[in-house]
């Protein structure tokens, strides 16, 4: 029997198909605007070329290069140049850095967004924005930083590193993961996440074999869509709380951080809700979710501990020691175990 529930679907329109950048001019053609921002990230730059030529005299002018974690003073720079051309409209190509950027214009000049992801980050699917500034990351949520059109094009993402890949992917699990138990969690979300975590887990199986395999990074984008939304709907949990504090306190790279610390968030709470855990341990193909979600990891030949990623095991203790959201001693089991890169066995509280 399904319990009664909320569930808020969010508006837009998601364009899917490997070749489908050629589609993103008719896009803002129909959204009907007339002088464009694009935003891309220096590995689009051919992408942004090419939709820059498309867009004929729609064309008003071009960021190319953007920063992690969408620092202030690049903001400012891209609502100042948005203001000077008098841009209408954004197209942000990239991955979670070229759309968080696109998504800061947008938040103070409401203006809609074309987004054109190449990594597995799912911002695109949320109206999540960030902004960093003395060394602290403020987010916040706010409908007109949702892009209004989503174009996935696999093609773009083919040549994404496997590194790279495999960390984004393992981001792109954690919204998928985290959604089943977060207090927004209800059965269309659960549904969404579950499919998500599948196109994910076989998709980073195939990309490994063969990197280009075009119908394996279509799976990844398509997850990649469901973890977005599956993260808009559901918010966030003490999974994300987690990285949200390690990377902004320790600047620790966004993606890589998700990896370390899912599996062991995972061994806590995935208990907690029995059969959200073994739609996903069959999705993944796993009989334990933290185990499979940490040799998934591993396999993939990203790191499953902070200390690779500089973190020092005081570092690692203070974090458990500042953060406010959970009991002090879960949370230091949690960081413990993501520090050294324990596997998670024996997942029971
Ligand atoms: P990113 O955008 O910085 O990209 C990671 C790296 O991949 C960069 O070096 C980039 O140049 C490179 N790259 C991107 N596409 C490529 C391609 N096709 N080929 C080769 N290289 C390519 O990082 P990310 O992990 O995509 O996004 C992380 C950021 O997004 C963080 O700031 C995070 O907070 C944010 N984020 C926001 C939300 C949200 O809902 N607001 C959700 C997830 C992530």
């Amino acid at each position: 029997m399904t319990t009664n529930f909320v569930h808020t679907f969010f508006p837009g329109r998601v364009v899917f198909g490997a070749g489908s950048l050629d589609q993103v001019a008719a896009e803002v053609e129909l959204l009907g605007v007339r002088r464009v921002l694009v935003v891309a990230t220096n590995s689009a730059r051919d992408a942004a070329d090419v939709v820059e030529v498309e867009l004929k005299d729609r064309f008003a002018g071009r960021i190319d290069g953007v920063t992690q974690h969408v620092p202030t003073e690049v903001a400012e720079n891209a609502r100042a140049k948005a203001r000077e051309i008098d841009a209408d409209g954004l197209i942000a190509i990239g991955g979670g850095s070229a759309i968080g950027l696109a998504k800061a214009v947008a938040l103070t000049r409401d203006l809609p967004i074309v987004a054109v992801p190449t990594t597995y980050a799912g911002s695109e699917m949320t109206p999540v924005w960030g902004e960093t500034s003395g060394g602290s990351k403020t987010t916040g949520t706010d409908l007109k930083v949702l892009p209004r059109v989503v174009v996935y094009d696999a093609v773009l993402s083919q040549h994404l590193p496997l590194k790279v890949t495999a960390a984004s992917v393992a981001n792109a699990l954690a919204h998928c993961v985290e959604a089943v138990w977060t207090p927004k969690a209800d059965p269309i979300t659960e549904t969404t996440a579950v499919e998500g975590a599948r196109a994910l887990a076989a998709g980073l199986r195939k990309v490994r074999q063969d990197p280009t395999d075009i119908d394996a990074r279509s799976n990844l984008l398509y997850g990649a869509c469901l973890g977005g939304s599956a993260l808009a709907t559901a918010g966030t949990g003490l999974h994300h709380k987690l990285c949200h504090l390690l990377g902004g306190t320790y600047n620790l790279p966004h993606a890589e951080t998700h990896a370390a610390v899912l599996p062991q968030v995972t061994r806590i709470k995935a208990p907690d809700v029995p059969q959200a855990k073994a739609r996903l341990e069959a999705a993944l193909g796993t009989n334990d979710l933290a185990t499979g979600l940490y040799d998934l990891f591993a396999d993939a030949g990203i790191s499953t501990n902070l200390k690779d990623l500089g973190l020092t095991e005081d570092q690692a203790d203070e974090a458990a020691r500042t953060f406010q959201g959970a009991p002090l001693q879960l949370v230091k089991d949690i960081l413990t175990r993501a520090w050294a890169g324990t596997r998670p066995e024996g997942a029971t509280r």
